[in-house]
């Protein structure tokens, strides 16, 4: 029979898919004898089959579930209701990749008119028996009964006024118990029934509400914005509980047993005297650094420095911890391999690699490739910096520079982004429904909450700039402003945030872009050591080319020379070769592009050296270079002295309905050949200079974009070849070069075998490819898929990542088919989707020679590529 539940001592780490990442770890450091309260994990596969059973819990595991609480109750010695002795539990969720605030907790959970009684005897604290018992009616209602928690704050405000009571603490238990009738009444009229008294009924509802939270908005959003299936389900864990609040002996805290900001080898984390767990991550209280705790408590501290370091080697991975102190007692609670910044991934890696605790292979794999944006972003320019106006400082919780336009709801800051606004996300602390505005922000400025808050574990996650817990400003937003030393700043107004110091500046400051560590040159070269696919790039300028050199691409992938043609120095020559009513004349005016051409090849080949060039001939429809609008054609008409009429027409004529799927790539060099001829002799020529003036030896790789046919690109090749032949004659010099083509085109997919006849090499236009496989158009789609992704049709956009297994298909088809006729023939993709990790491995594994992606994901393909192959050797 299958088994849906798990006491903490029959688990592992290694069964993370069933027990999630959180009952996995809790198994774990039962079975290596570390303090764990115990308790035991509901599996991902019982949140499965309750989605299959129509949203319940079946029989079967019900039962189970009370098996395993009466193991709870003999292992702890305390039982569920009692009055004497009451095993109070907390209920968490724990799905298999970390899900940071996105999933509740229920604390406290056992807890009723009766049991809190025996809770007030056994701690000999009536106040705090009452407190948690507030306090768990309060998220009970909040979280499983879907009580809005603002309607048990109001009572619980109105109490405190009434009392004249500041702070909570100010209240007396005469206090709490009557903001329990109230909350209790509250209860009634909302959900028209009472309160749930009875322990079990409380936990089964609890572990429902908890199955539930899987498919919550925010969890949902969560997913899809980290590639996250949906289909994993989350466990529930069931602890016995610790209380971190039973005064001066008691505390709660979490740590890192390095920092997750810049990596050093040194605990880092922070601690409450006499709080309770959720007050550290929820940001409510500003915490202590934990250095302070070996002053609070020296022995736990001391303890808890020696669990850490056991943590650490016992995973080969830094840990992110929390734990409870109760009455000088330490107790650890979750354990994970701590989410850090690209900075900190990096130094961790590479210091772990010299302590001896992980391999070179290992290490690579340390760092999300996509984490590596963080670190090539741009920071402040250091001259503006320095006339720039400091307002406050907070915690620098997440690094980076951001400047952008202040606001103070999620939602102002989407619509403002959509308006083409860069925003700073304002609030008084973040909780998971500001996801939204956080993931599209260049920063977020919080007022309250430390290190550990849920702004700055997320913003670290997300490589997004966060200044946390700054507590000179004081927010309103409901007013949407803030104030800070006297000044107000509302909605709309500059601030720049540096999320390395913690220091908020006012107004708009310039970027630069970074300067990168020694350690992450070790860790590149260990990522070159190992990858076998070759990283080249999409550029189609020598400075773009050179920054792409810079971060260590190995060859041009594409250059798309449409961009040249809208130089201003010879877009008129364009205009009057598409213009032109004659062979003649648009030869002509071909003759004027050639020598610009030249240079433009010139100049790339030179800054690439002996590095590969794979040059596209021209791609886009002719219509593009000329303008749409009546008055834009009246005004080119008077700049080229070509009667308005003439130059409408044309316009007209060259329109198309669908000009993606119109006169464009090889088409347009079957109808004018004269263009593919210029473009043919301006590369040819350019290396044939650059070998008479320097003696370099280029091999240029002309590619013809947008083939479907055999035919077809015997066609253009003849042209492509033709000419080269005629300027190896004229020079009296011959050099090596290639043609070969885009596979972009289904067609051209399934006929591989024929089409590699014709072509020395592949390179799969993939953005094409998506959107002719797909017929969604890739100018249009946008929409359609962000609502194909809220719909889960889509789990990620296939124009960024590609689709393995409709596209690919296609892709891995063509390789087989194109090796089939030419064994040697060389493969590589162009399409976006060259510098996503995935899509990567993906290349990797159906044995593509090269990814070209832009400049800035060069140093991203390599290390996913170096990846690929560390995973494809432990698939083995
Ligand atoms: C492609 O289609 O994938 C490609 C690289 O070409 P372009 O984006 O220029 O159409
Ligand atoms: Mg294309």
């Amino acid at each position: 029979m299958e088994k849906f539940v798990y006491s903490f001592n029959e688990g592992s780490k290694e069964m993370k898919n069933l027990l999630g990442g959180k009952g996995a770890n809790l198994a774990e450091m039962t079975k290596i004898g570390l303090p764990v309260p115990f308790g035991f994990t509901i599996t991902t596969e019982a949140c499965n089959k309750y989605y299959v059973d129509g949203r319940k819990v079946s029989e079967g595991i019900e039962s189970e579930i009370f098996e395993k609480l009466a193991e709870l109750e003999n292992v702890t010695g305390k039982q569920f209701g009692s009055v004497e002795n009451p095993l109070l539990v907390s209920v968490r969720s724990g799905a298999v990749f970390s899900m940071p605030g996105m999933m509740d907790t229920i604390l406290n959970l056992g807890l009723n008119d009766e049991t809190v009684a025996g809770l007030a005897l056994l701690t000999e604290n009536e106040r705090f028996a009452f407190d948690s018992y507030r306090r768990f009616i309060q998220m009970f209602g909040d979280v499983v009964l879907e009580i809005s928690k603002s309607k048990f704050d109001a009572i619980f405000e109105a109490k405190k006024e009434e009392k004249g009571c500041k702070v909570d603490v100010d209240l007396s238990t005469e206090d709490l118990k009557a903001i329990i009738i109230d909350y209790k009444v509250l209860v009634k009229k909302e959900i028209g029934k009472e309160f749930p008294l009875d322990p079990k009924v409380q936990l089964m509802e609890a572990v429902k509400a908890v199955f539930r939270s899987w498919n919550n908005d925010r969890a949902i959003l969560y997913r899809q914005l980290n590639s996250i299936p949906s289909n994993l389900g989350t466990a529930v864990n069931v602890q016995s509980m610790v209380f971190g609040n039973m005064g001066d002996t008691s505390g709660t805290g979490v740590a890192f047993t390095r920092s997750p900001v810049n990596g050093e080898a040194k605990i880092f984390g922070e601690f409450l005297v006499n709080a309770q767990g959720e007050d550290v991550v929820a940001g409510i209280r500003t915490p202590q650094p934990i250095s302070e705790m070996a002053q609070a408590f020296p022995e736990v501290y001391k303890d808890f420095t020696r669990i850490a370091e056991l943590l650490e080697k016992h995973y080969t991975d830094m840990q992110d911890m929390e734990f409870t102190v109760e009455k000088n007692k330490l107790y650890m609670l979750q354990t994970r391999n701590g989410k850090r910044t690209a900075a900190a991934a990096i130094k961790v890696a590479v210091d772990m690699e010299k302590e001896g605790l992980i391999d070179k292979k290992t290490a690579v794999t340390r760092l999300e490739p996509t984490q590596i944006d963080q670190l090539l972003h741009p920071m402040f320019d250091l001259t503006e910096l320095k006339k720039a106006e400091k307002l406050a400082k907070g915690l620098p919780a997440s690094p980076g520079a951001a400047t952008g336009k202040v606001y103070f709801h999620a939602k102002d800051a989407v619509d403002a982004v959509a308006g083409g606004e860069k925003v700073i996300l304002v609030r008084q602390e973040t909780s998971p429904e500001d996801l939204a505005g956080m993931a599209i922000a260049e920063g977020i400025l919080t007022a309250r909450g430390g290190m550990t808050s849920h702004a700055a574990v997320v913003a670290r996650g997300m490589g997004k700039c966060c200044v946390a817990g700054c507590s000179e400003i004081v927010v309103n937003e409901k007013a949407k402003m803030f104030e800070v030393a006297g000044e107000k700043f509302t909605e709309g107004d500059f601030v720049s945030l540096d999320g390395t110091t913690g220091i908020v500046y006012k107004g708009k400051i310039e970027t630069v872009a970074p300067s990168l560590s020694g350690d992450f040159s070790t860790i590149m070269k260990w990522a070159d050591e190992i990858r076998t696919l070759k990283i080249r790039t999409n550029a189609d300028n020598p400075r773009d080319a050179h920054q792409a050199v810079e971060f260590g691409a190995e060859g041009i992938g594409l250059c798309r020379t449409e961009h040249m043609f809208f130089e201003e120095d010879r877009i008129p020559a364009v205009r009057r070769m598409i213009l032109a009513e004659s062979e003649e004349v648009r030869r002509e005016a071909l003759g004027f592009l050639l020598p610009f051409q030249k240079g433009d090849f010139k100049g790339i080949f030179e800054v690439m050296g002996d590095r590969p060039v794979t040059i596209r001939l021209l791609d886009p429809p002719l219509h593009e270079f000329l303008p749409h609008t009546e008055e834009e054609i009246r005004l080119l008409s008077a700049q080229i002295n070509v009667p308005y009429e003439k130059l409408a027409k044309k316009v007209e004529e060259l329109h198309e309905f669908n000009p993606m799927l119109g006169h464009r790539g090889c088409r347009l060099a079957v109808t004018y050949p004269e263009i593919a001829e210029m473009q043919a002799e301006a590369i040819i020529m350019a290396a044939i200079e650059l070998k008479k003036e320097k003696g370099m030896e280029v091999i240029p790789e002309i590619m013809i974009p947008l083939v479907g046919l055999e035919t077809e690109l015997a066609f253009v090749k003849n042209t492509v070849a033709t000419t080269i032949n005629r300027c190896f004659k004229r020079e009296g010099v011959q050099i090596e070069y290639m043609v070969g083509t885009m596979i972009e085109v289904p067609r051209a997919a399934l006929t591989a075998d024929e089409i590699a006849r014709e072509a020395e090499f592949f390179s799969f236009g993939t953005n094409d490819l998506t959107q002719m496989t797909y017929g969604f158009s890739r100018d249009d789609a946008g929409n359609i898929i962000k609502d194909y992704r809220q719909k889960l049709i889509f789990e990620e956009d296939p124009f960024q990542t590609l689709d393995q297994v409709g596209v690919g298909k296609l892709v891995k088809m063509a390789v087989e088919l194109g090796r089939a006729t030419k064994p040697n023939i060389k493969l590589g993709i162009c399409g976006e989707h060259g510098g996503d990790p995935k899509t990567v491995e993906f290349c990797h594994n159906i044995g593509l020679h090269y990814v070209s992606c832009s400049p800035f994901r060069v140093p991203v393909a390599r290390l996913a590529a170096a990846q690929a192959v560390v995973k494809a050797q432990q698939a083995k």
